[in-house]
């Protein structure tokens, strides 16, 4: 679905903070960046949600490039750690938002937005406002309008970062529940390696704006290719 073809990030003109990415996404697949801060995860991220253009190389989607297709064109949802809900909209009109911007017919919005509220289990905060939910709660909201409009493409930048480590493991099961069940194409951004290997199909172990491996959980963790992968991967293990 996606490729990285060469991919490099400058943001001064003279240090590399992503190298020769090449990088395939396959439909349907659950891909993890993984690595320490600044290696360059959510740099690529970044290019692949449109907002930072490769210094040079290409990201394409499926046969098109996508270097020069503005983000709200490229129709991927999106969801961060601080998940920048409108806090003068309730929960059910922050859903319904990017329908709204779509020009999406009432109805059909409304059946989207109600099937959506159910899945996540909000529909009795659907009137409340952001202020009035907890942050678990918020995150699933996110987490919903990413989703509503079904895009080919979700994008996550440690979406689950602000939350404790209760909810956290209960937001995993729930993303990966939702990425099951509605066949999503994920892109998860951490440096969290146990969240890394319970929700991945594979997992991309940055350092230095390099790919280490790009592999299985089960492949990098007994297998790892170097010696940066292997103590990484067990770290808090
Ligand atoms: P973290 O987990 O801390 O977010 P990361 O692996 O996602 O780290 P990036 O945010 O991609 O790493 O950063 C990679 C490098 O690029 C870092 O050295 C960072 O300082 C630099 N960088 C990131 N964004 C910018 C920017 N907008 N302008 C200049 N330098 C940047």
């Amino acid at each position: 679905l996606i490729t990285f073809e060469g991919v490099q990030k400058s943001y001064d003109g003279e240090t590399l903070v992503v190298k020769d990415l090449n990088l395939t996404i396959r439909q349907g697949e659950f891909v993890t960046l993984l690595g320490p801060s600044g290696s360059g995860k959510t740099t690529c991220l970044m290019m692949l949600a449109g907002f930072e253009v490769p210094t040079s190389g290409d990201i394409f989607l499926r046969e098109q490039r996508l270097n020069s297709v503005p983000p709200h064109k490229r129709n991927f949802g999106m969801v961060f750690q601080n998940y920048a809900l409108f806090p003068h909209m309730t929960v059910e009109e922050n859903i319904r938002y990017p329908l709204k911007t779509r020009k999406m017919p009432t109805a059909e919005a409304d059946r989207k937005v109600a099937r959506i509220l159910d899945m996540i289990q909000l529909r009795d905060f659907a009137k409340r406002r952001p202020t009035q939910l907890s942050g678990g709660q918020q995150q699933r909201v996110a987490l919903a309008r990413s989703l509503v409009f079904e895009p080919q493409l979700v994008l996550m930048d440690e979406p689950l970062g602000a939350l404790d480590k209760q909810l956290r493991e209960q937001m995993q099961l729930e993303i990966k529940h939702l990425h099951e069940r509605l066949g999503l194409t994920v892109v998860f951004v951490t440096h969290d390696q146990s969240e890394a290997l319970t929700m991945s199909d594979r997992v991309a172990v940055f350092n230095d704006g390099v790919i280490q491996q790009i592999d299985t959980p089960s492949n990098l963790y007994e297998h790892p290719s170097n010696a940066f992968v292997a103590q990484f991967i067990g770290e808090n293990n």
